[in-house]
């Protein structure tokens, strides 16, 4: 075989993923909080929105950037929920979250530009600027500060290769929000520097009290690309829809970006998707109540544990503070717990290096599968 290039071959894997494959490949059952996959079944009028367009033979190819009635219904829903004031012209459908921050990096970067992201944060960001050959600069989000960026170390980190700023409220891993001061800061550091800030909100509508603030509303000068999924929000993972909302001029280009990846969004997901703006909103609700029930219930367990966390405002997220048991080395430490206790979790450092010695559980795991593990991680005392 002829050799792959050194830069697909060098192209990390998810720590994330490296721990689902263990898990899928142990003998026995295993209590999975180490993804972010909502234990509700997708809403019927969902997978009916999506069973209606392919009877009626909506299977073709579409537009590049989405179907008009989905981009339109977007407009409304970005107006309603995230207070921007936008055209369905300025929505690009996408193959997903993760194909709109791709779409959103690809159509700025260019060789050797350099992006700020988040540590700790989702991996996915990294490796789409390893993909596209940009540069990753860390940017820390520590406890000190209560997990949010610093203007002053952005100020510090930024080069005349910078390209953009990316941020992610509310965050995976941490479910922290981001305050309104601070987004209109950021908007104006981006600003300062001539620089693009890019805004994945896959997680906008699960909060649990504190407003989301889209970076968007503060921008003046067509510099936000805001990202959005309908993954988490309707758990429809799998049907991989998700959207930017991206200012006038850039729309076109990428929308035009999406030609050579996908062509267009599978036409039956996107049906699906108008189907889950246009019918009952209480399901967004009644999920949410879910996951706040569940992390009140998984908070009070660790605190009876006496383990340390970030109490999340939003995503299904819970950032423990694992450092008194995992000696040093958390992912040696998640392995064990996995093959020794049966509990599979994301250890801190998939999310970037100041996640060591911490570990991120998902609250989108059934209740009692979330107590059940979060139990035997305090009696497991690993390592003894
Ligand atoms: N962004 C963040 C922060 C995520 O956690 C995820 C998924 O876990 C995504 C983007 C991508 O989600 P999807 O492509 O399913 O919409």
């Amino acid at each position: 075989m002829p050799s792959l290039s050194a830069h697909a071959r060098g192209l990390p894997r998810s720590g994330i993923r490296e721990i689902m494959d263990l898990a899928w490949a142990m003998d026995g059952p295993v209590i999975g909080l180490h993804v972010g996959e909502p234990s509700f079944a997708t809403p019927a009028h969902v997978i009916e929105g999506a069973r209606r367009a392919m009877a009626e033979g909506q299977t073709r190819y579409v537009s590049n950037a989405g179907i008009p009635e989905l981009r339109t219904a977007l407009a409304g829903k970005v107006a309603r929920v995230n207070g921007l004031d936008v055209e369905p012209s300025q929505v690009i459908v996408t193959n997903g979250g993760m194909e709109a921050l791709f779409v959103s990096l690809a159509s700025l970067l260019a060789e050797g530009d350099e992006v700020l992201l988040p540590d700790p944060g989702w991996p996915g960001f990294d490796n789409a600027v390893r993909v596209l050959r940009g540069s990753a600069v860390n940017y820390a989000l520590e406890p000190e500060r209560g997990f949010l960026p610093d203007v002053a170390e952005l100020e510090r980190l930024v080069t005349p290769r910078t390209r953009a700023l990316l941020v992610n409220f509310p965050s995976n891993p941490l479910g922290a929000m981001l305050p309104a001061g601070l987004a209109q800061e950021l908007v104006r550091f981006a600003d300062a520097h001539d620089l693009w800030l890019i805004s994945d909100e896959c997680y906008d509508q699960i909060t649990f009290g504190a407003e989301h603030v889209s970076p968007a509303r503060f921008d003046t000068e067509g510099r936000v690309l805001s990202c959005f999924s309908f993954s988490k929000t309707y758990a429809m993972t799998g049907m991989r829809v998700g959207y930017v909302v991206a200012p006038p001029a850039a729309a076109g280009p990428l929308a035009t970006m999406q030609e050579p990846v996908i062509a267009c969004v599978n036409a039956p997901a996107q049906h699906a998707a108008l189907a889950a703006l246009e019918g009952p909103q209480d399901i967004v609700e009644e999920m949410r109540d879910a996951y706040r029930s569940r992390r009140d219930a998984a908070a009070a367990q660790l605190d009876a544990a006496g383990f340390s966390y970030l109490f999340p405002e939003g995503a299904f997220y819970l950032w423990i503070d694992v450092s008194p048991v995992c000696g040093g080395d958390v992912k040696a430490w998640a392995l064990e717990l996995l093959r020794a206790h049966g509990v599979a979790l994301a250890p801190g450092t998939a999310f970037g290096p100041r996640g060591e010695g911490w570990a991120r559980v998902s609250l989108a795991t059934a209740t009692d599968d979330l107590l059940e593990g979060l139990d035997r991680i305090a009696r497991s005392g690993v390592p003894a």
